[in-house]
């Protein structure tokens, strides 16, 4: 007999299972309809023994050192700095668009002018937004916001989304700043590392308690009926476990091209952008993340697409008002129609979460029931 069951076994509900089982001594059940554990974090070897990222590169950043430490317990980690690339008129330059991206697409005495510009505004070192930097005064601010949307964020956010940034909220854009720097990396949070055994093996000790139960290839639906728990965490869909009701949120889905070429590198780093260039978004190449080299090599090209229910997998939630609206109305017909089930993860709660965000969400769950 279980205390719990939780359906998901991704960062949301391993880490939700980790600490029940381990800090509150309940016997805790994790299902979950994939036939592997770690939900979009997985990842295996192919046939020629390359680690891998099965739904898509995955790159641990946070700035919480609750975070850290959990994870800590289960993982080694390698050090790992990410850094992008974007083909902008043929050149591969720095994304977060930063100093060099500058001088490699303007001319000196303009380069210096625009650098300047942003300094004056907002100090060396700082951070902006494209949004910001669209709204501001000066001409020659203006005029680089201009240049940077056309050729950074519009066609990425269009291929990615399907919208343009301005149909979205902000916070996507948001993500990528501007920097007033030559900061070349990606992110900037204060812990970058990849587990150095990869996440699917950091999972595998996350969940190796006595306490918990872990059956895959098991979905909620099958079980939903005969389930007599007395609490449930839920991870999935919410649109999903109401049945439609009140229609579909929106999700955006992807398929991954994997290639592996004889040869020991692809690309210069580890992601290289394509905004307007071809219809993938983005090239990505393991062995920068995982630091195992091989004498071939593993890409993943991104092809994002329509999200069709039940035929691909939802993974973004699209951060609009109105969708966010439909899922709060989901929330209020579940919260009535199933009091003893709980709700929390990137679908569940449809929040565009980072795997940090993901587990402290699962962290301050657990933290609220006590
Ligand atoms: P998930 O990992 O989605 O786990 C949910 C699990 O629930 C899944 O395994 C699913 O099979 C299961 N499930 C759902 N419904 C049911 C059901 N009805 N019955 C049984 N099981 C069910 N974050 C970063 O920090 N860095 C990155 O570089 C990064 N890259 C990403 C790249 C891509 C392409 C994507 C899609 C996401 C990326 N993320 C990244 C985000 C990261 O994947 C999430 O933050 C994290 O996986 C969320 O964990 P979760 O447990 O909430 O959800
Ligand atoms: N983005 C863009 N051009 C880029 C990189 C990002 O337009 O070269 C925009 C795009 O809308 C994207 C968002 O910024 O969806 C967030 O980018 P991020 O790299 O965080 O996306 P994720 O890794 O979550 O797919």
């Amino acid at each position: 007999m279980h205390d719990w069951l939780i359906v998901g076994a991704g960062f949301t509900g391993a880490i939700a299972a980790q600490i029940l089982a381990a800090e509150h001594g309940q016997r805790v059940l994790v299902i979950d309809q994939r036939d592997h554990i770690a939900g979009n974090a997985h990842d295996r070897r192919n046939e020629d023994g390359i680690l891998y990222h099965l739904y898509g590169p995955h790159i641990f950043h946070t700035n919480s050192h609750q975070v850290a430490d959990y994870l800590s317990r289960f993982t080694q980690w390698r050090p790992y700095e990410h850094r992008v690339l974007a083909m902008i008129k043929n050149r591969l330059v720095p994304v977060p668009f930063n100093f060099t991206s500058i001088e490699m697409l303007f001319d000196h005495r303009k380069a210096q002018m625009i650098k300047d510009a942003l300094i004056a505004r907002y100090g060396m070192g700082a951070n902006t937004t494209i949004m910001k930097l669209r709204d501001e005064p000066s001409e020659m601010l203006r005029e680089l916001a201009d240049f940077v949307y056309e050729n950074v964020f519009l066609g990425y956010t269009i291929k990615q989304w399907g919208f343009g940034p301005e149909q979205l909220s902000s916070s996507v854009t948001d993500r990528v700043p501007v920097r007033v720097s030559y900061d070349d990396r990606y992110f900037q949070d204060t812990f970058q590392n990849m587990p150095l055994h990869g996440y699917t093996h950091m999972f595998e000790n996350m969940l190796a308690h006595p306490n918990i139960h872990v059956e895959l290839q098991t979905r909620w639906q099958d079980m939903a009926k005969d389930a007599k728990f007395r609490n449930i965490l839920f991870t999935g869909a919410m649109d999903e476990f109401c049945g439609y009701e009140l229609g579909p949120l929106p999700y955006r889905s992807l398929s991954f091209d994997i290639q592996t070429y004889r040869q020991p590198a692809h690309q210069p780093v580890a992601q290289v952008n394509y905004p307007n260039a071809e219809s993938f978004t983005r090239i990505t190449e393991m062995f920068h993340l995982t630091g195992e080299r091989h004498d071939k090599t593993l890409v993943m090209i991104e092809y994002p697409q329509a999200h069709l229910p039940g035929q691909t997998i939802p993974y973004y939630p699209i951060p609009h008002a109105q969708n966010e609206a439909l899922h709060k109305q989901y929330e209020a017909l579940a919260a009535a129609r199933f009091p003893h089930v709980h709700f929390a993860g990137r679908l569940a709660d449809y929040r565009y979460y980072n795997m940090d965000q993901a587990a402290g969400r699962a962290m301050s769950f657990i933290r609220k029931l006590s």
